[in-house]
């Protein structure tokens, strides 16, 4: 149900969060605009003027793999100069709070890490641009690492010592999802008693199953989103509103 006003539905979530036991939040790219990410998918966003690079293209072609790099230095202004913002806060104020086992999410931007709750209870969807990894041996490397080497080759990608190739920690179009990040959100959906819909269009897939498994297993559900969501109407309680703003109230330090 949607609350006739932002006050009324602020104090029906804080009930909502006063009753629960097991808060699992999933959130999406709303939740990191005000903090400076671009949302991709959305019109006029990165997406829209970039066609992203399929995992086959990036595997297939050192001149692909050359522009993905590029791509990917030239949003670093964004990324590294993001800061966790009010929503992220405020769910890292649930999480000390101990009512969070954890948290999903389909972002990549790190900010949740950055706002205190531990890497180990975050669910990556779609893996981390923070960060690169070989294909082959999963050997972890820095950025600063790879754009110092590109830079140096002439704007060409380095390889690991290994041969494998070095991509950032994210899972791209046609790359599988990670088996066991799927299998944890779907435990963590199942054995939620509140599940929050942060940000997310819940439209791409797996995103769209996750609020239904929670609701089947007796989860309150509550969608927070600036658009309608085609979930809207089995929510216990939806915001079409700022993300900030909503959350915000419950930042706690
Ligand atoms: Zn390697």
């Amino acid at each position: 149900m949607t609350a006739p006003d932002l006050d009324t539905s602020i104090a029906r979530l804080r009930d909502l969060i006063e009753d629960a036991r097991r808060i699992v939040p999933f959130t999406g790219a709303g939740i990191s605009t005000e903090c400076g990410i671009p949302d991709f998918r959305s019109p006029g966003g990165l997406w829209t003027k970039n066609q992203p690079i399929p995992f086959d293209a990036f595997v297939a072609s050192r001149e692909m793999r050359d522009e993905a790099w590029r791509r990917r230095f030239a949003m670093e202004e964004n990324f590294a100069h993001a800061k966790p913002g009010r929503g992220h806060q405020a769910l890292a104020s649930l999480y000390r709070s101990g009512k969070v086992p954890g948290l999903v999410t389909q972002n990549i931007d790190n900010l949740h890490q950055a706002s205190g709750i531990a890497a180990d209870d975050i669910v990556e969807l779609h893996g981390n641009t923070t960060y690169a990894v070989c294909l082959d041996c999963a050997k972890r490397f820095e950025l600063a690492w790879v754009r110092q080497k590109f830079e140096a080759a002439g704007q060409h990608a380095p390889n690991c010592a290994c041969g494998g190739y070095i991509k950032t920690a994210t899972v791209s179009f046609g790359q599988a999802m990670p088996a066991a990040a799927m299998e944890r959100a779907e435990e963590l959906a199942r054995a939620c008693d509140l599940f929050l819909a942060i940000g997310s269009s819940l439209v791409v897939w797996p995103a769209a199953g996750f609020p239904l498994m929670a609701k089947r297993n007796g989860a309150a559900l509550v969608i927070i989103n600036r658009e309608p969501t085609e979930f809207d109407d089995i929510a216990d309680l939806v915001l079409h509103d700022d993300i900030g703003n909503v959350l915000g109230p419950f930042v706690s330090h």
